[in-house]
């Protein structure tokens, strides 16, 4: 069976700059996500960061993704627009799949794809999250309890200023009060987008058993799928049928 290829792209600017990040997550945060992934035969995986050769998103690479795990935060404008660009065309027009994590709802990739601010309320004050599964019968939270406690997380509130998503999946309660829609679906052209909010760079929830499951589910479901075309359609068809001249014109 082929495997399901996952490309893990993770700005990794707090792991190099902050010593607690660094000592979370050693491997990086897009390492933790990656070993989440690796869990599962399914996939075959590869990561790639704002060091890499035209910054993890040359042609080859995205040709290479069925889907793309996205972490940013402090470094979304860094991302040159060009390659913003070739990533929306593999996800619109090739049917790559995109899941943002956390902060990465600022991404520009996001937030062309959206076309909303994407904006939302934030508080860092290690407070804990309950999420709640609201749709059990998909395939994204297969396995997955009806609700599960992440004990400290920043907390993202409502409103998450996003067009409505053809799915919601998750919801968050934060023990300050906020909700906040933590799982969304859309489609767009021919990719799929699941937003998953956990993940501040500080805290470990990519350790947690019930958010890798979230992130394994996610991107099987997420991939590109097959009989896809990889190239448009083409313009200007020959009829399929003879076409009778309209004799008012003749
Ligand atoms: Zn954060």
């Amino acid at each position: 069976m082929n495997k399901i290829h996952c490309l893990v792209w993770n700005e990794f600017v707090h792991e190099k700059s902050d010593a607690n990040v660094a000592r979370l997550y050693p491997n990086g945060i897009h390492g933790a996500i990656a070993q989440a992934l690796e869990e599962d035969e399914r996939f075959e995986v590869r990561t790639a960061t704002l060091d890499s050769p035209e910054q993890g998103l040359d042609e080859a690479t995205l040709a290479w993704a069925d889907v793309v795990l996205w972490w940013g935060h402090t470094a979304h404008n860094l991302v040159k627009d060009e390659y913003v660009e070739r990533l929306h065309r593999a996800i619109t027009q090739r049917g790559v799949g995109l899941i943002p994590l956390h902060s990465g709802h600022m991404s520009k990739i996001f937030m062309r794809l959206m076309g909303t601010s994407c904006d939302l309320k934030w508080r860092e004050i290690g407070e804990s999250e309950r999420i709640w599964v609201v749709e059990p019968s998909h395939p994204i939270v297969a396995g997955v309890p009806e609700t599960f406690v992440l004990p400290h997380e920043e907390m993202y509130g409502e409103r998450f200023d996003i067009p409505a998503p053809d799915e919601i999946i998750l919801l968050s309660w934060f023990q300050g009060g906020n909700v906040f829609r933590s799982g969304c679906t859309w489609k767009r052209g021919a990719g799929r987008i699941f937003y998953f909010r956990p993940g501040h760079e500080s805290l470990p929830s990519y350790y947690q058993s019930e958010v890798r499951q979230i992130l394994r589910n996610g991107a099987a479901w997420a991939a590109r799928q097959p009989g896809i075309p990889s190239t448009p359609y083409g313009h200007q068809p020959q009829p399929l049928e003879k076409v009778f001249p309209n004799k008012e014109e003749s």
